[in-house]
């Protein structure tokens, strides 16, 4: 499988823009939850800092979050909007 990052459909500011939310990669294995045979990496809010939800290990290359209190508190981050029903 080709790296998401070597395609046309990655986009490097996206990445610089906003924090990975992951735990640096040699301390994520730490706080990784597994699920039958799926290898989940912990995400934290980027505002609090609270473990609020889990992406798979095989199909994330980079995850961004901000928590639902957060967002009601501060809004949604610059440039983004709030999707309903996820
Ligand atoms: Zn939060």
């Amino acid at each position: 499988m080709p790296n998401l990052r070597n395609t046309r459909l990655w986009d490097p500011q996206l990445e610089f823009a906003f924090p990975d939310c992951r735990l640096p990669y040699l301390e994520r294995e730490k706080v990784q939850v597994t699920r039958g045979r799926m290898v989940f990496d912990t995400v934290y809010c980027a505002s609090c800092g609270e473990a609020k939800c889990l992406a798979p290990v095989a199909a994330t290359t980079f995850a961004f979050f901000v928590c639902d209190t957060c967002v009601g508190r501060d809004g949604p981050p610059p440039g983004c909007v709030e999707v309903a029903g996820l």
